[in-house]
């Protein structure tokens, strides 16, 4: 089956086979080194020339957990988060502050356009208890990337912390962590760096990480400071999904070997096939190009032809796509092109939505 949604991905035959070296402990040297390797390659592929400056920090869980552990650990007492929504993973932002009331009101921006930095600014001026500001770095709702380096801007210029959901950004957007002077930013194996879910990590700035750890402990689980120390020792807090993390390491030396710069770009070349093809076929992209990013893209979906519809006839040739979130669950449906996927994979999906289109037409 070819996943044309974002996460989980294709793996290669590599990655895939990594799964099955060795059993091996958790406590034992060997764990250790596999875990201080994907360390150190996480930051050689996101942190270039910056590996001094900042450190890596692994856990087993989807994405999601790392996020978890970024935003409940980087706050101290009595200080809030502001978060920027413009979309299902903001909104997910948000409700992660929402138990231990650590936000303040989202700062909310239509889902299909760029967050405004200007409007950051004022609202960090009228909210001096928000010392950390959340966003999303690629909204995989709508396929759009907002202005990371713009926003970061005005978060260092306000004294302020940064945590970076991007979940779906590393590896398939460019990024300029150490540039931008980024906190926090998360990321996770299962999408375009091309390994399985389940494993995830934060990638922190070192000095932030010495204030982190004066700050309330406010989960057992997903605390990062006690990640970090364990794992500077060579050692783990809890049982850590060693097979997962095998595979990583394989899809990291595989991200390592291609480059980052190179896998962005073949995820340009097959986001501009297919958003060629659908244009000839008159399907219409829910963003305009210049907001789209290199690997999803929403459309509006044809009329007459509904999501299952399409969906369903599409998995029966055997290609997943993915439908709209939120208020767009009705309205579109999203191509993702992460994944080990070559652009005779995409020139086959192509030929059978046009298959399932033109047919679909018909019966109409
Ligand atoms: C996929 C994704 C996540 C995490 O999702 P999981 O299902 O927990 O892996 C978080 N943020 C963004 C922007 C994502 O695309």
């Amino acid at each position: 089956m070819i996943l044309l949604n974002p996460g989980p991905v294709n793996v290669s035959d590599r990655v895939r086979q990594a799964l099955q070296r060795p059993d091996i402990c958790h406590r034992e040297s060997e764990c250790a080194e596999l875990i201080h390797g994907i360390r150190q390659k996480l930051l050689k592929a996101f942190v270039p020339g910056g590996e001094s400056e900042y450190t890596a920090v692994l856990l087993t869980g989807s994405g999601t957990a790392a996020v978890e552990a970024a935003m409940l650990s980087s706050l101290p007492a009595g200080k809030r988060l502001l978060v920027i929504n413009n979309g299902v993973y903001g909104e997910r932002l948000s409700a992660m502050a929402g138990p231990q009331r650590l936000g303040i009101p989202d700062l909310k921006f239509d889902w299909q356009g760029r967050p405004d930095p200007e409007k950051l600014r004022l609202a960090l001026r009228q909210h001096p208890e928000a010392l950390a500001v959340a966003l999303v770095h690629h909204e995989t709702t709508t396929g759009l990337n907002n202005p990371v380096k713009e926003l970061a801007e005005v978060i260092d210029s306000q004294n302020r912390t940064s945590l970076v959901d991007s979940v779906s950004g590393l590896a398939g957007e460019p990024l300029d962590i150490a540039g931008s002077k980024l906190y926090l930013v998360v990321g996770t194996a299962g999408k375009c760096i091309q390994g399985f879910p389940g494993a995830s990590f934060v990638i922190i700035r070192k000095g932030f990480l010495d204030r982190l750890k004066s700050y309330p402990k406010r989960t057992i689980y997903l605390h990062l400071p006690h990640y970090y120390e364990e794992q500077e020792r060579g050692s783990i807090p809890f049982t850590p999904a060693v097979q997962l993390y095998y595979a990583f390491d394989e899809a990291l030396n595989e991200l390592l070997e291609e480059g980052v710069a190179n896998r962005i770009q073949r995820y340009k070349q097959a986001a501009a096939l297919i958003r060629k093809r659908m244009t000839a076929l008159g399907v219409k992209a829910l963003l305009p190009p210049e907001l789209q990013s290199n690997t999803i893209t929403a459309y509006h979906l044809p009329t007459g032809l509904s999501y299952p519809v399409l969906h369903d006839r599409l998995k029966e040739r055997g290609y997943v796509i993915y439908a709209g979130q939120g208020p767009l669950a009705e309205k579109i449906f999203r191509i993702a092109n992460m994944g080990a996927l070559t652009l005779k994979d995409f020139e086959g999906f192509l030929a059978a939505f046009q298959e399932v289109l033109e047919s679909s037409a018909v019966r109409a």
